[in-house]
């Protein structure tokens, strides 16, 4: 029945309705100039040739040749909507930004939602982490929290980031995923352990973009007025609950509905259904941090609960979709260097090297003037500085403004209350192996008193699914890791591996994470 269609499936429609009795507007070229006929291309003869004066074809057909921007290499498959975060409790004692002032201030808010290694393309219910990124627009300019639906990270030091890209993505011969690439990886650097039993555990793969929690992952410092500092770490939980996906439901989405986590978050913000999050910190003092029992500024570590308890500050509403998504999701651009006066960063490794790589990629995506595109464009704010030109320049390039500094023409001044806060590092300068820095305790409390039982076995049956297809020797490498973790963790995947290796290794190729704990028998569930 037409009345039970989705709203996103009648988006054409209800555009049309939007335009009530507005007459549809004149078709031009790109340079505005009318066009009269736009079925039928200009030839010779009813028969053709072509002539090269159809700029009404050629405009088209060459606009149309340059649509595609580089894909994103990570989180190229994404969702975006638009709403507003509200502060809900006072933490101006730890930080003086903008976007914490008062209780009951709404600053608008843009989110994208995304997997990891799949293409723009791929299926949305694979099993992988989810990008989280939250772009506020403040009044002291951007601030983008560039986060994931886990608190941690598979590696903590970034100059491994594009080899462990590399590995979870196509073999550079075959151009298909690789078990033996993504596990040889993972068994090389056990500092993976956390983050690969978070992945293949339950939440590996949840339902949609509105049913998980997100996290900034990374510490970061918070500046008060008064310039003291604090570390600091953001988590938003999900107010719709956490939800997951059987493996079995998310291999039947890839096929009947891959654009799953799109559809959803539209449909329900289409209806009025919109998601929230509630928005919490977690405070650590430098002298806690000269106390913490592991490196405060380990990617691959979270910070307990009870020592550092979660502080409600606000709540996250989105109640927009995007009015065009390649202006709006394709063309945003998250920037972890976006930060405001009352928010630094730490020292941790992985998020210093993202304040790099992140603008970077997008001068190269995007063009040097990415942040003039009105979704990237801090628009609470005014921007006036000395940078000038470059492609696609689309405002005013600052008029006439002085392009030097310092200069004695009224032009930018600095403003000394957002200086840095100062801070103290006395080492040497070397490169520190961080390969062996505790990379089990924590994985321990979380398979031993976080999971369930019935937990602990899916997440098991989900390793030993995938791990089947890489080789041997791979295989007893991360077994003995996870055996490290716990010798339950380890025999348990090994028990499963006995099992699979005596029956032949697996003919198909492997495509996602997710496709092989559904091949468990009821009697090798019986078993465990
Ligand atoms: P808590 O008991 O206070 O917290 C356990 C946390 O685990 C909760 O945040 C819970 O999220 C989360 N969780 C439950 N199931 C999963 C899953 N399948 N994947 C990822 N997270 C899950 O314990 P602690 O703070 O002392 O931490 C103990 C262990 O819990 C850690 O070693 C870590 O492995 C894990 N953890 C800790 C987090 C933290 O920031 N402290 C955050 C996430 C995980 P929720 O409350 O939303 O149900």
């Amino acid at each position: 029945m037409a009345d039970k269609r989705e709203k996103c499936h009648d988006q054409m429609k209800l555009w049309k309705e939007s335009r009530g009795n507005q007459k549809s507007d004149v078709l031009t070229t790109g340079g505005g100039n009318p066009v009269a006929d736009k079925l039928n291309i200009l030839t010779v003869g009813p028969r053709g040739p072509l002539l090269v004066q159809d700029v009404v074809f050629t405009d088209e057909m060459a606009h149309f040749d340059r649509e595609r921007i580089p894909e994103r290499v990570v989180h190229a498959k994404g969702a975006g909507a638009f709403g507003y975060f509200e502060v809900t409790h006072d933490i101006t004692r730890y930080s003086k930004a903008k976007v914490f002032e008062y209780i009951g201030k709404r600053t608008p808010i843009a989110v994208r939602f995304s997997t990891v290694a799949g293409e723009a393309g791929s299926a949305d219910t694979v099993r992988d982490p989810r990008g989280f990124a939250v772009k506020f627009y403040t009044e002291d300019g951007n601030w983008d929290l560039t986060g994931n639906n886990t608190p941690i990270f598979f590696i903590r030091d970034a100059i491994l980031f594009p080899s462990f890209i590399h590995s979870q993505k196509r073999n550079p011969q075959t151009h298909m995923k690789d078990p033996d690439m993504v596990w040889d990886f993972w068994a090389l650097r056990p500092e993976s352990l956390h983050q690969v039993s978070f992945l293949f555990s339950d939440r590996g793969i949840p339902d949609g973009h509105r049913h998980m929690n997100g996290y900034g992952s990374h510490t970061f410092k918070l500046i008060n007025a008064k310039n003291e500092p604090v570390y600091c770490k953001f988590h938003y939980k999900t107010d719709q609950g956490i939800r997951n996906l059987t493996v079995e439901e998310a291999q039947r989405l890839s096929a009947e509905d891959p654009d799953y986590g799109i559809h959803d978050l539209y449909e329900a913000i289409a209806n009025g259904n919109y998601p929230s999050w509630t928005f919490y910190i977690q405070v650590m003092t430098f002298e806690q941090a000269e106390r913490f029992q592991f490196n405060p500024f380990d990617l691959t570590k979270i910070w307990p609960h009870k020592d550092y308890p979660l502080i409600p500050v606000g709540k996250m509403v989105l109640n927009r979709n995007p009015t065009n998504y390649f202006a709006e999701v394709e063309q945003i651009a998250f920037d972890p260097s976006n930060m405001p006066p009352g928010i630094e960063p730490s020292p941790d490794k992985m998020l210093q090297g993202r304040l790099f790589s992140y603008p970077d990629t997008h001068r190269h995506r995007l063009g040097t003037n990415y942040l003039q595109l009105p979704v990237n464009c801090p628009y609470k704010a005014r921007v006036s500085n000395y940078q000038r030109d470059g492609p696609m320049c689309f405002n005013d390039n600052q008029g006439g403004a002085p392009n030097y500094y310092p200069n004695s023409f009224s032009a930018p001044e600095v403003q000394p209350s957002a200086r840095e806060s100062r801070f103290h590092v006395s080492a040497d300068v070397a490169r520190y192996n961080s390969s062996d820095d505790d990379n089990v305790s924590q994985v321990r409390d979380f398979y031993t008193k976080v999971l369930s039982e019935e937990e602990r076995q899916r997440l098991c049956e989900n390793i030993a699914g995938h791990l089947k297809e890489a080789q041997l020797f791979i295989q007893n490498r991360v077994v003995k890791n996870f055996s490290d973790v716990h010798p339950d963790y380890g025999s348990r995947i090994k028990a499963l591996l006995d099992k699979y290796n005596a029956q032949g290794r697996s003919k198909k190729p492997v495509k996602t994470y997710i496709q092989h704990s559904a091949n468990l028998t009821a009697k090798d569930k019986s078993n465990l």
